[in-house]
C-alpha cells in the first residue's frame, strides 16, 4: 500500500514524532516492543498541515483511511457500524509536543441507533452500551459540531437530579437511552441536521475536528506560552476502542515508572475500577492509589509493572502510561517521557546514572537552571488558599512575609529594628535600592518581568511581584487599596508569593529550601540536596566557559564563592559611593579648585582601598575585575525638584537659602541630562573629572599591596566602562599604568593588573579589532549594549511599550531577559571575532543580566566567550547551563566522534 499520509501502528517508531506526533510515535514504538496496544493507525501531521493550508481534506486521505480501516476490520473480525457486534474506534489528537488536554479526542466512534443495540447484546451490558453512545453523541456534539458543552451537561445534571444520583453511574440503561435522544434533539435543533448515523461520516468529521482543534483558542494559548511553533499541526490516531467500564473486572488508570513528584523509584499512579480513561483524568470520581490494583487484579498489576519496567529501560527515562483493563485484560493506550517536578528531575537524573542507564552528560541535559532556581527559593508551607489581596507578575520567585512599608527610609528603619518588611511602590528606581535590600519582598503596581524592581530583586534573590495593576497604591497616605476595596495600612503583615505572583493577608508559614541551605553552608543531605550537588559538580567538570560573579561588596564576594564563582567578573564601584560617602562625591562635584577636588578624592581613597582589600581577600587567588566608576554624576546629586523646593521654601519664609542647597541645585542644573543613559558616564566621566581614575586605581593598587603583604594572592583587574573608540583607551590606559607603576615603585610590590574594557556600545563591538590593541580583556556589558542597539532605555521601555510589544508578538521575549541573537548577539559575535583577530587568545567575558539567563548562556558558549559573570544567586544555574551548552554543542556538531562507528 503506498501511503502519503497514513501509517499503521506497526509501521512507525518513536523517532517519527514529527510526522506521527508524540502520541502516535509512541503508540507505534510500544507496538514494536510487543506491548498490548489496541491496533490502530495514525494520520500524519502532514495531512493536518495540508488541511490547515487549504481548508480542505487533502486528496487521497479518505482513501487511505478507508484502506487502513479495512485492515482493522479484518484484524478484529468486526466492522464499523455493524449492527450485531460493531467495531468502535477512538479518534485521538496528538501533536509533536505533548499539549495535555489542549486538543480534542472523540471516543466510541461507530455507534448509531442500530449498533448500540448490537453492542449491548455482544457485551451483555445494556447500560454500558447506552453510556458509550451517550458519550459519543455528547463529544461529537460539542467537539465536532461546536455546540456549547454546557447544554449537554445541563441535561445530565437534570437527569441525575431526577433520580437522585450523585454521578452518571446512577443512571440506568433506559435513562441513558432517553439522554441520548435528548442529545440528538439538541444537535438537530442547533444544526438542523440529525446526528450522523453513518459511522464513516462520523469518522471523517471527527478527523477534521481534530485537525481544527489545532487552531483552537486553548491550544493556541498553550503553544504561545510553551514556545511551540504554530504551524506544526497535529496527527490523528484512530484506534480500536477497549472498555474499562465493563464492570468490576474492568477499569482505567494512569501510571508512572517513578514518582513524578519526588523522583522516588517505584510504581506510582491512580486507578479507577469500572471506568473509561477520561474519567480518571477529569477527576469526576475519586481514584484509588495504583497499589490497590495489586489486590483487585494481581495478574494485570504484575503485567503492568513489567511493561513499566520495559518502557523505562527502553526510553531510559521516567515514563507515564495510560492503561485500561477490559474484563481482566490489560491494554496500554499511551506512553510518553513524563513531566516531573524540579525535585524529581534532579533525583531521577542522578538515579538513572547510578543505575547505569544514562551518562552524566545525558543526565545534565535533562535538568535545567529554571528547575534549579525553583529548588532554591523558600516556599509557603501551607496551601495558600487564604484570600488573595492582589495578583501581579511573578517576577522573582519565592515566598516572603513582612509588614507593608511605602518608602525606603521606613523600610530601612524597620529592618534595622529587626522587623521583616515588604516594600510597596508604584515602581522602583536606583534610589530605592537601600529599601529593597532591607525588604524581604518588593511589590510594585507597575512594570513587568524585566522592570527595575524585577531585575534587581532577582539579582538579589529577593521575592518580587510586580505590575499588580489592580492595587491602588497611595504612598502619600501609606496605604494601598485592593480591587475588593480592602484598605491595607502601613505595618500590616502580608505574604508575597513570588512564584505564583500573589499577595496574601497575614503570615503564611515558610520553609527554607534545603538546596539553599546546601549552597550557603555546604551541608549535604541525602535526597534532593545530594542530587543537586552531584549535578553541579559534574557540570563544573564538563563546562568550557568559566562562571564568575557580579559582586560589589565583600559579603557578596563571599557568597559568590560559596555558590561556586571562579572569581568576580564585575565589581561595580559606584555603589561604594552611596550612603555616608555620598557627601564626599557631592563635594567632589561641587569642587571649584583642583585643591578642593584633590582633598575630597584623598578622603575617598582610604575608604575605597578598604573595600577593595576586603573583596580581594574574599576572592583570594581568583580574578576580581573592578570596573571604574560608571553612572552619570547627577545620580549622586539630590533630587533636583527637592532642592528647588527647599530653596523656594526658605525664600518664601524670608530666610536666606542654605548655600549648599544653592550650589547643589546649580550643579544639578549643569549636570542635568535629558537622557542620562547616553550622557556623561563611563570612560567619559573619567576624562571629564581629572583625578577620579587615578584615585580609584590607586585604591585598587594599594589594596593589592595590602593583600600581598598579608600573604594573600590578589588578582585584581581593572575595567574601563563605556568605551566607544580606541582613542579613549589610548588616553586612559597610560594614566592607569602610570598609577600602577607609581605604587609599584613606592612599595616594591609588583602590582600587575590587567587593564581591560567593557564592550557595551555598538561602536565598540564594531571596532573591537582596534580596541583590542589597547585592552587586555573584553567584557560584554549586554545590558547597555541592548539599550544602545535597540535605541531604548530599559526602564522607559518597561514602563511603556515593552508589554504591548510582547503581547502583539513583535517580540517573543524581552531583549533584556534573553539576548537578542539576531541584533545584539550579532554585535557580540562581531566583537568576539574582531577582538580575537587582533589578539588570538584575548580573554572575553559577558557581565550583563544575560550572563545568568540560560538561553543567552548557550548563545555565549557558541560565540566562544570564555566566561559569564552573573549575580551570586544565579551562579548555580549558570554553572549548570554552561555545562548544558557544552553538551548540546558537542551533540550538534555534525561529525561523529572518531571512535564511534561510521553509519553505513
Ligand atoms: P489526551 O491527549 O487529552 O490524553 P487521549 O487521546 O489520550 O487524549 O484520550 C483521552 C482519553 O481517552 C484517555 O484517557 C485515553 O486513555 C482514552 N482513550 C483514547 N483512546 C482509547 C481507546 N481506543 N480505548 C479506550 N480508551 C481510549
Ligand atoms: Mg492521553
Ligand atoms: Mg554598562
Amino acid at each position: 500500500m503506498t501511503t502519503a499520509y497514513v501509517y499503521d501502528f506497526t509501521e512507525g517508531s518513536r523517532e517519527q514524532a514529527g510526522l506521527l506526533g508524540g502520541k502516535g510515535a509512541n503508540l507505534a514504538e510500544m507496538t514494536r516492543l510487543g506491548l498490548p496496544v489496541p491496533p490502530g493507525f495514525t494520520v500524519g501531521t502532514n495531512a493536518c498541515r495540508a488541511f490547515l493550508r487549504t481548508g480542505s481534506v487533502p486528496e487521497g486521505l479518505d482513501g487511505e483511511i478507508a484502506a487502513h480501516l479495512k485492515r482493522l476490520e479484518q484484524l478484529t473480525g468486526r466492522r464499523l457500524g455493524q449492527a450485531d457486534d460493531p467495531l468502535l474506534v477512538s479518534v485521538r489528537s496528538g501533536a509533536r509536543f505533548s499539549m495535555p488536554g489542549m486538543m480534542d479526542t472523540i471516543l466510541d466512534v461507530g455507534l448509531n441507533d442500530a449498533s448500540v443495540i448490537g453492542l449491548a447484546k455482544s457485551t451483555g451490558r445494556e447500560r454500558f452500551a447506552w453510556d458509550s453512545y451517550r458519550r459519543l453523541v455528547q463529544m461529537y456534539g460539542a467537539t465536532v459540531l461546536g455546540i456549547d458543552a454546557a447544554r449537554f451537561e445541563a441535561v445530565l445534571t437534570r437527569r441525575r437530579r431526577q433520580v437522585g444520583a450523585g454521578d452518571d453511574l446512577g443512571l440506568d440503561a433506559r435513562q441513558l437511552a432517553e439522554t441520548v435522544r435528548e442529545f440528538q434533539a439538541i444537535i438537530h435543533a442547533a444544526t438542523g441536521r440529525e446526528f450522523p448515523q453513518d459511522p464513516r461520516e462520523q469518522l471523517r468529521r471527527a478527523v477534521v475536528a481534530v485537525f481544527e482543534s489545532w487552531n483552537g483558542e486553548r491550544a493556541a494559548v498553550y503553544r504561545r506560552r510553551e514556545h511551540i511553533a504554530a504551524d506544526l499541526g497535529t496527527a490523528v490516531n484512530i484506534q480500536v476502542m477497549v472498555f474499562g467500564n465493563l464492570g468490576p473486572d474492568s477499569g482505567s488508570g494512569v501510571a508512572f515508572t517513578r514518582d513524578p513528584g519526588t523522583g522516588r523509584p517505584g510504581v506510582y499512579g491512580d486507578y479507577l475500577a469500572d471506568a473509561q480513561g477520561e474519567d480518571v483524568v477529569s477527576g469526576v470520581r475519586d481514584a484509588l492509589a495504583l497499589d490497590e490494583l495489586e489486590h483487585l487484579d494481581p495478574d494485570s498489576y504484575a503485567r503492568l509493572r513489567a511493561h513499566l519496567r520495559l518502557l523505562e529501560a527502553h526510553y531510559r527515562d521516567l515514563c507515564d502510561v495510560e492503561f485500561t483493563i477490559e474484563r481482566g485484560r490489560l491494554w496500554v493506550l499511551q506512553t510518553r517521557v513524563g513531566k516531573r517536578t524540579p525535585e524529581a528531575a534532579f533525583r531521577i537524573a542522578c538515579a538513572l546514572v547510578d543505575e547505569g542507564m544514562i551518562t552524566w552528560p545525558e543526565a545534565l541535559s535533562r535538568v535545567n537552571a529554571e528547575q534549579l532556581d525553583h529548588l532554591t527559593f523558600p516556599r509557603f508551607d501551607a496551601d495558600p488558599d487564604t484570600p488573595i489581596l492582589a495578583h501581579g507578575v511573578p517576577a522573582s520567585p519565592g515566598a516572603a512575609v513582612g509588614a507593608v512599608v511605602f518608602d525606603v527610609a521606613e523600610a530601612v528603619r524597620r529592618a534595622e529594628a529587626g522587623e521583616h518588611v515588604v516594600l510597596v511602590r508604584h515602581e522602583t528606581s536606583p534610589d530605592d535600592l537601600p529599601g529593597m535590600i532591607a525588604a524581604e519582598a518588593v511589590l510594585t503596581g507597575r512594570g513587568g518581568k524585566t522592570s527595575h524592581a524585577a531585575v534587581v530583586a532577582r539579582g538579589m534573590g529577593k521575592v518580587c511581584v510586580c505590575g499588580a495593576a489592580e492595587l491602588d497604591i497611595d504612598p502619600e497616605h501609606h496605604r494601598f487599596t485592593t480591587a475588593d476595596g480592602i484598605v491595607i495600612e502601613e505595618g500590616t503583615v502580608v505574604s508575597v508569593d513570588g512564584t505564583a505572583g500573589t499577595v496574601h493577608l497575614g503570615a503564611l508559614p515558610l520553609v527554607a529550601s534545603p538546596v539553599t541551605r546546601y549552597l550557603e553552608t555546604g551541608t549535604r543531605t541525602p535526597g534532593i540536596v545530594d542530587a543537586v550537588a552531584r549535578c553541579l559538580e559534574q557540570a563544573d567538570e564538563i563546562r568550557r566557559m568559566d562562571v564568575l560573579a557580579n559582586a560589589d561588596t565583600p559579603e557578596d564576594a563571599a557568597r559568590a564563592r560559596r555558590y561556586g564563582a571562579r572569581g568576580i567578573g564585575l565589581c561595580r564601584t559606584e555603589h561604594m559611593f552611596l550612603g555616608a560617602r555620598r557627601r564626599l562625591v557631592e563635594d567632589m562635584i561641587l569642587a571649584r579648585t583642583d585643591a578642593e577636588r584633590d582633598a575630597t578624592l584623598a578622603a575617598l581613597l582610604p575608604l575605597q582601598r578598604e573595600d577593595f582589600t576586603r573583596i580581594l581577600a574574599a576572592m583570594d587567588g581568583l580574578p576580581v575585575t573592578i570596573r571604574l566608576i560608571d553612572p552619570p554624576l547627577h545620580e549622586f546629586l539630590p533630587d533636583h525638584t527637592e532642592s528647588a523646593v527647599r530653596i523656594a521654601r526658605a525664600q518664601a519664609l524670608g530666610q536666606p537659602p542654605n548655600p549648599r542647597d544653592l550650589r547643589l541645585h546649580e550643579a544639578g542644573e549643569l549636570l542635568h541630562e535629558e537622557n542620562p543613559m547616553l550622557g556623561l558616564r563611563g570612560v567619559r566621566l573619567a576624562l571629564a573629572v581629572p583625578g577620579l581614575i587615578a584615585t580609584q586605581v590607586r585604591a585598587v593598587a594599594e589594596a593589592v599591596v595590602a593583600r600581598v603583604r598579608a600573604g594573600g594572592d590578589p588578582r585584581a583587574e581593572i575595567m574601563i566602562p563605556l568605551v566607544a573608540t580606541e582613542a579613549e583607551l589610548r588616553i586612559v590606559r597610560p594614566e592607569v599604568e602610570r598609577v600602577l607603576a607609581e605604587v609599584r615603585a613606592r612599595t616594591g610590590i609588583d602590582v600587575d593588573c590587567p587593564i581591560g574594557t567593557m564592550i557595551e556600545l555598538p561602536r565598540a563591538a564594531l571596532t573591537a579589532g582596534e580596541i583590542a590593541r589597547s585592552a587586555d580583556f573584553f567584557s560584554f556589558g549586554t545590558n547597555d549594549l541592548t539599550q544602545t542597539t535597540w535605541g531604548l532605555s530599559r526602564d522607559d521601555a518597561e514602563a511603556s511599550f515593552l508589554a504591548a510589544y510582547l503581547e502583539q508578538g513583535i517580540l517573543s521575549v524581552s531583549p533584556f531577559e534573553t539576548i537578542d541573537r539576531d541584533g545584539v548577539g550579532r554585535l557580540v559575535r562581531i566583537g568576539v571575532d574582531q577582538g580575537r583577530a587582533t589578539t588570538p587568545n584575548l580573554r572575553i567575558g559577558v557581565c550583563g543580566e544575560h550572563a545568568g539567563d540560560p538561553d543567552s548562556i548557550h548563545f555565549f558558549h557558541d560565540c566562544g566567550v570564555d566566561y559569564v559573570s552573573c549575580s551570586p544567586y544565579r551562579l548555580p544555574g549558570a554553572r549548570l547551563e554552561a555545562a548544558r551548552a557544552a553538551i548540546a554543542a558537542r551533540h550538534n556538531r555534525a561529525e561523529p566522534a572518531p571512535t564511534e562507528p561510521q553509519p553505513d
